[in-house]
């Protein structure tokens, strides 16, 4: 069944979550605060909005509480990311999925709400040590 998704931030990590979500049917909006990114992704998002993400009544021209998930993929920039994900969880979104780059950040967003931090290189790292050991298990 189609679920609604908003992303925030088109980077590499939101940028594959977008795609990914799509191909598999999913409804999702998109909002990146650079044009360039927008462009980017204009073809394959029909809801996709050049805003900043802390500003909270552009959230709510845009409709963003009436999705049901929302995933904040904005890295570098830790007070926008702590920001927006504050915003969302006040909107009243039922599931918020957050980037964090470091233990830090991740206390955070634990904090304020998120319900499910992610690290994605750390996350890969552990499962390609797992593949790999796995591969070394079969190879013996
Ligand atoms: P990745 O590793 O996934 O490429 P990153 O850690 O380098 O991402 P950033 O480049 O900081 O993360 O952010 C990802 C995207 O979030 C960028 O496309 C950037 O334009 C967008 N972004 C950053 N701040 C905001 C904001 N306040 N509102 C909307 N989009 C934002």
């Amino acid at each position: 069944m189609a679920k609604q998704f908003v992303v925030i931030g088109l980077g590499r990590f939101g940028g594959s979550v977008t795609r990914t979500l799509i191909e598999l049917g999913h409804e999702v909006m998109a909002i990146d605060s650079n044009a360039r990114r927008v462009q980017e992704f204009s073809s394959i998002v029909q809801h996709i909005y050049q805003a900043d993400s802390t500003d909270e009544q552009v959230l709510k021209e845009l409709g963003v509480r009436n999705c049901e998930h929302a995933i904040v993929a904005i890295g570098e920039d830790i007070q926008a990311s702590i920001l927006t994900s504050l915003i969302l969880k006040d909107l009243g979104i039922k599931k918020v999925t957050a980037k964090a780059v470091n233990d830090y950040h991740s206390r955070v967003l634990e904090k304020i709400g998120v319900d499910h931090v992610v690290h994605p290189e750390r996350d890969t790292g552990i499962r390609v040590a797992h593949q790999l050991n796995s591969n070394n298990l079969i190879d013996f």
